[in-house]
């Protein structure tokens, strides 16, 4: 088959390769732009969130390439990603797209079910060649994320404005291309030492933020408007609450084994919310305690208008804000979000941490597990 899926950051690269592995053709869209939104938004009903009308623009651009199938993850719980991937599938009918439409779900003691799904996309597929697959895949999709942390790490000292993220780039497309998990660990060695030789030394220590919220906005650099880099270029270094390796190996594999819990989520949220509301809220408020507590000196919360999880979280977090005397930014983006007004905001906040370092003091060595 012929495959398309939406964009997540650069998870494609991963995608690829697990597509590859199972036999079929990986279709992947053109880069997220303001066409995609506009053809997402135009087939979608007004009210649905800003990632709903992106990922709907991702799979019409991959029907466009030649796709003639889409494929898409589906979701629980009280926010609206469960029923996504339907109203997509039936407005994909409605445009004329005769188009197979595979929705992955977190399994939830439904196993049969999910199982039939993915023997949709396993058909034709050797076991060896799955096991191969779903090994480069999970290898790329660890390296990518580490290429991104280490670029967070050396943006906001790089010796000239950029060079990060051209060397990101270079990084990532070399990751793209490589076709055995040696092949990419040479490409993390590399890149190891390309990212440090970036740094300038003579630069002042970043600042240090945390970044939370809704998991689409926080990972998709067009959703969130290039957040991270423009954090960078402000001197700030940017720490992820969000992995997509983790979330893979919470919500699929300890899942399916039973191994998963929001126990630690709860512990840390405790005072200020007791369960999981859907979507990320209960991760937003609970990594904000986390990153509080490991001396951050800022957070940053992002999240698409009308989302629901996320505006319980932006109600309890100037709480945690005011308890934990750590400064919180809340930046709500939708397809009308303007760049000037955007940039403005974080700049204000980034003079008020800088500031309040100053003035204060650091709020001590923000220092995180591994680091
Ligand atoms: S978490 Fe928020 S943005 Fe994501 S699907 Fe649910 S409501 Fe939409």
């Amino acid at each position: 088959m012929r495959i398309t899926f939406p964009h997540l950051g650069s998870s494609h690269i991963a995608v690829e390769a697990f597509l590859r592995g199972l036999g079929h053709e990986p279709i992947t869209p053109p880069p997220t732009s303001r066409r995609t939104l506009e053809l997402g938004a135009f087939h979608s009903p007004a009210e649905v969130c800003l990632p709903f009308k992106i990922v709907l623009g991702n799979m019409l651009e991959g029907i466009e390439q030649g796709a003639d199938c889409v494929l898409m993850i589906g979701g629980w719980g009280p926010c609206r990603l469960g029923y996504y991937g339907e109203i997509q599938r039936l407005l994909l009918q409605a445009l004329g797209q005769q188009v197979q439409f595979i929705t992955l779900e977190v399994p939830r003691g439904n196993y049969g079910k999910y199982w039939t799904h993915f023997r949709q996309l396993t058909a034709v597929t050797r076991p060896g060649d799955l096991v191969r697959g779903a090994r480069l895949s999970w290898a790329k999709l660890n390296a990518l994320e580490e290429l991104e942390t280490l670029a967070l790490q050396s943006r906001p000292v790089e010796k000239q404005r950029g060079l990060t993220t051209q060397y990101l780039e270079g990084s990532l497309r070399r990751l793209q291309q490589a076709e055995s998990v040696q092949e990419i660990e040479s490409v993390l060695s590399w890149a190891r030492l390309g990212f440090s030789d970036l740094r300038d030394p003579a630069k002042p220590s970043p600042l240090r933020v945390g970044l939370v919220g809704e998991i689409y906005t926080v990972v998709e650099a067009f959703c969130n408007l290039r957040l991270e880099e423009r954090l960078g270029h402000l001197g700030v270094e940017v720490v992820r609450t969000i992995s997509l390796a983790e979330w893979v190996t919470n919500h699929i594999f300890k899942k399916a084994v039973g191994l998963f819990s929001l126990a630690p989520l709860r512990r840390l949220a405790a005072g200020y919310l007791t369960g999981f509301i859907g979507g990320h809220g209960l991760e937003s408020v609970a990594r904000s305690v986390a990153l509080a507590r490991q001396n951050l000196d800022g957070i940053v919360h992002i999240l698409p208008l009308s989302c629901m999880p996320e505006v319980v979280a932006r109600g309890i977090l100037p709480r945690v804000s005011r308890d934990h005397q750590v400064p919180v930014l809340s930046l709500v983006v939708d397809e009308h979000t303007g760049e000037c007004g955007f940039q403005t905001r974080l700049e204000a906040f980034v003079d008020l941490v800088r500031r309040r370092v100053e003035h204060l003091g650091p709020r001590g060595q923000a220092r995180l597990p591994g680091r």
